[in-house]
C-alpha cells in the first residue's frame, strides 16, 4: 500500500501549499509513489488517517489548535511546512499587540465574532517530526525530502548558515555596502537566492542550530552597523523564536 499523505494549511497565505502544486514533473514521479488523501487546496477529498501529514501555516486561533491536536491522533508523522508553520513566520508580528487591539483593528465592530490568540508555530502545539523551513519552501527540497523518507532515511537537515552557499554563488557580501544580512545566523539550504537576487537575508529559514551570535555581532561592529537594525530584521520571521540574542533585547513572551 502506498504512504497516505496528507496536507493542511493554517494561519498563512498558502505559498507553501502551492509551491509543492508547483513541483511539476517531480510531483508526478512522486504521485505513483504516495497516494495523496487529503489537500484542500486541490482536492475535496478528505481522510480518516495519514502516514504523513504536512501543515502550511501558523497557529494562531483556538479553534486551530484542537484541529492540530486531531491531525497529531491521525498522523504517524507530522511535518510543519515553510516560515509560518516552522517558526510562526510573519503572524507572530502580532503578538507585541494585546489580542483584543488587534481583533478590533482588523475586524473593527465584528471583532467579537472572531478569535484570535498569540501566533505560534506548531510545535508550540503538537509535536513534529521534521522540518521543511523557508518563505516559501525551496521545491527540490520538499520532493528530496519527501524521497527520502519514502526510502527510510532520515531527511538531511541544511545546518551551515547562508553564507556559505552566498559566497559559493560569488556575491558580494552586502555588509560591504553597509547593509546588514541575517544570513550568518541562518540556515541554508535556499542557495541564498534573496542575495544572489539583489536583496538581503531576512532569515526566514530559522536560525542554525547552533548561531554564532559573537560572530554576527563582530560583522556588525566591524560595519559600524546596529543590533538593533539585525534584531528587527529577525523579528520578520523569527519573533516567536526564543533567540537567547533576541531575549537580551526584548520584553516578549509568548503569551499563552
Ligand atoms: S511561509 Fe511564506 S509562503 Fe509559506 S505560507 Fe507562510 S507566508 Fe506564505
Ligand atoms: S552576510 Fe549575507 S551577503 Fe554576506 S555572505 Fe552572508 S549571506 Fe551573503
Ligand atoms: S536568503 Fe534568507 S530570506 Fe532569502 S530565502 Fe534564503 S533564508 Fe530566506
Amino acid at each position: 500500500m502506498k504512504p497516505r499523505v496528507a496536507v493542511f494549511d493554517f494561519t498563512c497565505c498558502e505559498g507553501c501549499e502551492l509551491q509543492i502544486l508547483n513541483c511539476g514533473e517531480e510531483l508526478s514521479d512522486l504521485l505513483s509513489a504516495l497516494d495523496i488523501v487529503e489537500f484542500r487546496e486541490a482536492m475535496s477529498e478528505s481522510a480518516d488517517y495519514y502516514d504523513i501529514a504536512f501543515i502550511d501555516g501558523a497557529c494562531s486561533r483556538r479553534s486551530e489548535i484542537s484541529a492540530l491536536r486531531d491531525i497529531r491522533k491521525r498522523a504517524k508523522m507530522v511535518i510543519p511546512i515553510g516560515a509560518c508553520a516552522c517558526l510562526g513566520g510573519v503572524n507572530c508580528l502580532k503578538n507585541y499587540y494585546p489580542m483584543d487591539e488587534v481583533l478590533r483593528s482588523e475586524y473593527g465592530k465584528n471583532a467579537e465574532y472572531f478569535d484570535t490568540i498569540s501566533a505560534r508555530p506548531i510545535s508550540a502545539v503538537i509535536p513534529v517530526e521534521f522540518y521543511i523551513p523557508g518563505c516559501p519552501i525551496v521545491k527540490k527540497e520538499f520532493i528530496r525530502v519527501v524521497r527520502e523518507i519514502l526510502s527510510g532515511q532520515i531527511p538531511y537537515q541544511f545546518n551551515d548558515p547562508v553564507c556559505a552557499e552566498c559566497k559559493t554563488a560569488g556575491n558580494v557580501c552586502v555588509f560591504d555596502k553597509g547593509i546588514t544580512c541575517l544570513g550568518p545566523l541562518t540556515r541554508g539550504g535556499c542557495e541564498a537566492t534573496c542575495v544572489t537576487g539583489g536583496a538581503t537575508c531576512w532569515g526566514c529559514r530559522g536560525l542554525v542550530d547552533k548561531p554564532n551570535i559573537n560572530a554576527e555581532k563582530l560583522i556588525l561592529e566591524q560595519a559600524g552597523l546596529s543590533e538593533d537594525d539585525v534584531i528587527k530584521k529577525f523579528d520578520l520571521f523569527n519573533a516567536c523564536q526564543e533567540s537567547m540574542w533576541r531575549l537580551e533585547k526584548s520584553k516578549y513572551k509568548l503569551t499563552k
